[in-house]
């Protein structure tokens, strides 16, 4: 019954993503794993989303200042 390719948004980043590439039905797999340490997806880029999940790479802001906390 699970239809493949299904899209929603993140409620997060606000990029679309498949559905069935994320453990959380309101996150796309990025900011799962970055929030609440779900398993990222291995992003593989083209055309300017990843082929995987669809995420395209935004982020909020609120994300970005917990990646620039982690990495200095
Ligand atoms: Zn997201
Ligand atoms: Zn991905």
């Amino acid at each position: 019954m699970d239809k493949k390719g299904e899209y929603t948004r993140c409620d997060e980043c606000g990029s679309k993503f498949l559905k069935s590439s994320s453990k959380m039905m309101a996150l796309c797999p990025e900011c799962s794993h970055i929030l609440y340490g779900y398993p990222n997806c291995d992003h593989v880029f083209k055309n300017g989303k990843c082929i995987y999940c669809h995420w395209d790479g935004s982020r909020s802001d609120y994300i970005k200042r917990l990646l620039n906390d982690d990495e200095t």
